[in-house]
């Protein structure tokens, strides 16, 4: 509970509260010092084609391994990082990673797809993402093509001509946009049509029931439908089940992420899989499936 003490001023003595608070401080103070100790990690995800199975993307996910806190999530960190605005010399260090990781990848001769970054609103508007970006690629050797870009849509909101104007400049590097969590933010479709983006991904939100909750399936199918009117590819994420996958595949949904296909895992692991060649072992691509 709050006491007034007078004037503006209150005190609170909340124990959770309290709590709240100083983890808050302690996360933020473990925060500052996580680059120089080199406490983070890129996870992957891969994302498959609903066409005939392949890995046709990676996604890298940040992982904060503390040694105390132990692995802290992203949504438990991100946020405060954009507040400190530490989430720019953070984000600097993903794309680096991530375009390291693929070069590492490359030399042992491993076919790489595009890997998806994500960007904070802060990071997108810091004026020094397109730097950032053009000089790690040129760093690894890498083609634009090679990365793409993700963005949700309350970053774009706050200016949308400056954001316009920012996607823009990024695509000029080769890079692919795409609007992540769709459905979940203010975004209005005027806005849409005017996004030089590539890609919409369905949040998990409405992926998660989509087979037994109406409503979901009528947003997931309008989503499909919206996309693929803009010439866009539609991403579902969060995809757990056979199910869901078999109900997005036949509504003309192209591209899926999910436990289903494989969680994020480390780079290590996630060269296996494309050595591999994996593809879902999965009854609906094993025969039939279209050539490449
Ligand atoms: P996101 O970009 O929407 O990423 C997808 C999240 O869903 C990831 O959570 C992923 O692990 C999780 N996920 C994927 N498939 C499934 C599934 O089948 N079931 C369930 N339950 N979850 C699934 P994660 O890694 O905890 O990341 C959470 C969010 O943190 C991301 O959401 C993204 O907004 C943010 N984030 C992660 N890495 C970065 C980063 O490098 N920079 C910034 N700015 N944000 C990041
Ligand atoms: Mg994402
Ligand atoms: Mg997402
Ligand atoms: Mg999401």
């Amino acid at each position: 509970e709050a006491h007034g003490a007078g004037g503006n001023q209150y005190c609170f003595d909340t124990p959770a509260l309290n709590a709240t608070v100083l983890r808050r401080q302690a996360l933020e103070h473990a925060l500052r010092g996580a680059l120089e100790r080199g406490e983070f990690v890129l996870h992957y995800q891969p994302r498959v084609s609903l066409k005939d199975g392949a890995i046709v993307g990676l996604e890298a996910l940040l992982r904060w391994q503390h040694p105390e806190l132990g692995l802290v999530p992203p949504l438990q960190f991100i946020p405060l990082a954009e507040e400190t605005g530490l989430i720019v010399p953070v984000g600097e260090w993903v794309i680096g990673a991530a375009c390291r990781q693929i070069r590492c990848w490359r030399e042992r001769g491993l076919a790489v797809p595009p890997v998806a970054i994500n960007l904070s609103a802060r990071q997108f508007r810091s004026g020094e993402l397109h730097g950032t970006i053009a000089a790690a690629l040129a760093a690894e050797g890498l083609e634009g093509a090679q990365l793409e870009l993700e963005i949700t849509e309350s970053t774009t909101m706050a200016d949308v001509e400056e954001a316009v104007a920012t996607m823009r400049k990024l695509k000029a590097l080769g890079v692919s946009l795409a609007l992540d969590d769709f459905g979940t933010g203010y975004s209005s479709l005027a806005y849409l049509k005017r996004f030089p983006i590539d890609y919409l991904k369905i949040d998990r939100a409405f992926v998660r029931d989509v087979v037994t909750e109406p409503d979901d399936a009528a947003i997931c199918i309008a989503t499909i439908r919206l996309a693929h009117s803009l010439r866009l590819k539609v991403i579902a994420e969060g995809v757990e089940s056979e199910a869901q996958m078999e109900y997005l595949r036949r509504q003309g949904c192209d591209e899926i992420q999910g436990f289903y296909f494989s969680r994020p895992v480390e780079g290590e692991a996630l060269a296996v899989m494309l050595g591999d060649g994996a593809r879902m072992a999965l009854a609906a691509f094993a025969d039939g499936a279209p050539p490449p």
